[in-house]
């Protein structure tokens, strides 16, 4: 048994609590949580600083992480693609070396699940060890032509096959983007992913060619993909953002993670909401200041009561797999944001993302969330740049 104290405990569920005893079992397990004064101080683990649950990452690619530091910042989605695309084969030792490391280092920060695009199953095994809990989201892409969408199809279900699954964890094919999955791949998935209730995610609106391009089939992704030799002769401008084109094919009975989100409007957070009731938000704001130099504008997320979640993305975008760090950047940047609103969207929302709530995202009786250590949030609760964060339970 564990009784650990701090100087609050952050349900997240419910109100802080001050001088609060989380007593756990020694798998983890939330026994209770009670009043300081009724307990030995002898009996306790004292820290100073915050107790908060496990963090929940919503959006990594764990099998890019051997390419840290290899890819330029600041150039823009459209270059950063091209450079994974072109640089991502590498010996399978080295990848798998880079995989465990990112693992390692997501636990050690306080990371509990993750939700991990694949294209490839070179995670599988490291997933397989159940260390976290995680989604993988089976990320396919035909560069909107519907001609090879069975294919792609059957390609994606030889690699989805090949997971095996540790106890908790769970799988669905998804999406890449609007600008790279056409209408038939998109029927595919969805016949094949459960009718309700399944976990899906889409990167979405991260860059303004995504935008010209369905708005009115011009910019930069058409030299793109005309230099890899692919035809949008048969592609067709909606005159809408991007989202309104993954709105029409995706599934409103399944929870639909949207990913980036750096150019979504309050009206398209509200047409996605009146789309479906389980709709989530990943933000990646390192990934997003490393690839484009930009932030999603997070008033109108919170005057919409949207349901944030953090992301780190992979490495190869990204200094560190770290979601500390994401708060961090977010407090920095848009200091508005209250640091209970960061610690939800880090937690109890994307646990609720990814459908793992019934163990994780909030330190309440009968979950396994992990604990995590906060020190270095303000007595006015503001996030500090020196704040660490570290797994106590
Ligand atoms: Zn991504």
């Amino acid at each position: 048994m564990h009784k650990i104290t701090a100087d609050w405990v952050c349900p997240v569920s419910s109100e802080p609590l001050e001088n609060a005893v989380v007593i756990t079992d020694n798998t983890g397990k939330i026994l209770a949580i009670e009043s300081r004064d009724k307990h030995d101080p002898a009996s306790l683990e004292t820290y100073r600083g915050i107790l908060v649950p496990g963090f929940v990452n919503t959006h990594c690619h764990l099998e890019l992480s051997h390419m840290k530091g290899k890819v330029d910042t600041g150039t823009g989605l459209i270059p950063f693609i091209t450079g994974v695309v072109t640089q991502r084969n590498s010996n399978a030792e080295f990848i798998a070396e880079a995989i465990e490391k990112a693992e390692q280092e997501m636990l050690k920060g306080g990371i509990v699940a993750l939700g991990d695009i694949s294209n490839a199953p070179d995670t599988f095994s490291i997933k397989s060890k159940g260390r976290m809990r995680y989604h993988t989201f089976l990320e396919l892409f035909d560069f909107l032509q519907d001609a090879g969408a069975e294919k792609t199809f059957s390609d994606g279900l030889a690699v989805y096959q090949q997971l095996e699954l540790a106890a908790g964890s769970t799988r669905s094919f998804v999406p890449h983007a609007p600008y790279s999955v056409s209408k038939s791949l998109f029927e595919r998935m969805n016949e094949f992913n459960p009718k309700a209730g399944a976990t899906i995610s889409i990167h979405n609106q991260e860059t303004p060619p995504e935008e010209a391009l369905f708005l009115k089939k011009e910019g930069a992704f058409l030299d793109f993909y005309g230099k890899f030799g692919i035809s949008l002769e048969s592609f067709e401008a909606t005159g809408r953002s991007s989202i309104y084109y993954a709105l029409a094919h995706m599934n409103p009975a399944n929870r639909s993670i949207f990913v980036h989100n750096t150019l979504t409007s309050r009206t398209d957070i509200k047409a996605a909401q009146a789309w479906s009731q389980n709709t989530f938000w990943a933000t990646c704001p390192n990934a997003n200041l490393y690839i484009e130099n930009r932030l999603p504008e997070y008033s109108v997320f919170l005057d919409t009561q949207a349901r944030v979640t953090i992301g780190t993305d992979s490495l190869t975008s990204n200094w560190q797999l770290s979601i500390l760090e994401e708060m961090k950047t977010i407090a920095l940047y848009q200091s508005y944001v209250p640091f209970n609103a960061l610690l939800r969207w880090a937690t109890l929302n994307g646990a609720e993302a990814l459908g793992f709530e019934d163990t994780l995202g909030s330190l309440e009786v009968g979950k396994t969330p992990g604990i995590v250590l906060i020190q270095g949030v303000s007595p006015d609760w503001k996030l500090q740049r020196e704040a660490s964060a570290r797994r106590v339970v």
